[in-house]
């Protein structure tokens, strides 16, 4: 049994800690999926992964203790499952990096704005959508943007990272050290990168 499992239950371990997420990479380093630290230390336990990262310490117990993983490589590979982008506001939001995309405010009370109003028909697509602070929607109304003499910041377009595993962008910005584990097309959204989209 892992320490901070034993039967005594001696630990009282951080609930933040345990809960914290743990990039997960397969035997090949491509990443995986997200996990939390609890299940990690349990992979690690077995024998079933080999740490990559720490970045946070040790769990201690009595005359022991556990480094607490960031990020950890499956030593048996496994068949990667696809996933696919789905045009929600979550989605929206994290291709937009939580940015006003016509002010440029970046701030979690964010709104869907259809550059082209569904009014004059414009389609819920991901060319169409786009991240606005509530200010910005109230201006700009029902109107285009040329209409209401507003600039997008950038052109709307599928997320550059459609099909490799989906890592919120609050997640990634906590987690430097995940950084040279992912593929470029997310490396681009850590902040500070070389990669960082101007
Ligand atoms: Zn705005």
């Amino acid at each position: 049994m892992p320490i901070w499992a034993s039967a005594s239950q001696e630990v009282k371990l951080n609930a933040t800690i345990v809960n914290a997420p743990v990039l997960v990479l397969n035997q090949n380093y491509e990443p995986l999926n997200i996990c939390r630290v609890r299940r990690a230390v349990v992979l690690l336990y077995w024998g079933k992964a080999e740490l990559l990262e720490n970045g946070r310490g040790k769990l201690c117990s009595t005359g022991s203790s556990v480094e607490i993983p960031s990020v950890i490589r499956l030593v048996y590979m496994i068949r990667r499952p696809r996933h696919t982008r789905r045009l929600t506001k979550f989605e929206i939001l994290e291709r937009d990096r939580y940015t006003c995309q016509y002010c440029g405010k970046q701030t979690a009370q964010l709104t869907l704005d259809h550059v082209i109003p569904r009014q004059h028909s414009g389609p819920h697509t991901w060319e169409n959508v786009v991240a606005a602070c509530l200010g910005c929607n109230c201006k700009k109304a029902g109107r285009t943007p040329a209409e209401a003499k507003m600039k997008l910041l950038t052109r709307p377009a599928p997320p550059r990272d459609n099909g490799a595993l989906p890592i919120p962008y609050h997640v990634l910005r906590q987690h430097r050290e995940w950084q040279k584990y992912l593929p470029e097309k997310l490396r681009y959204m850590m902040p500070g990168s070389e990669f960082t989209a101007s």
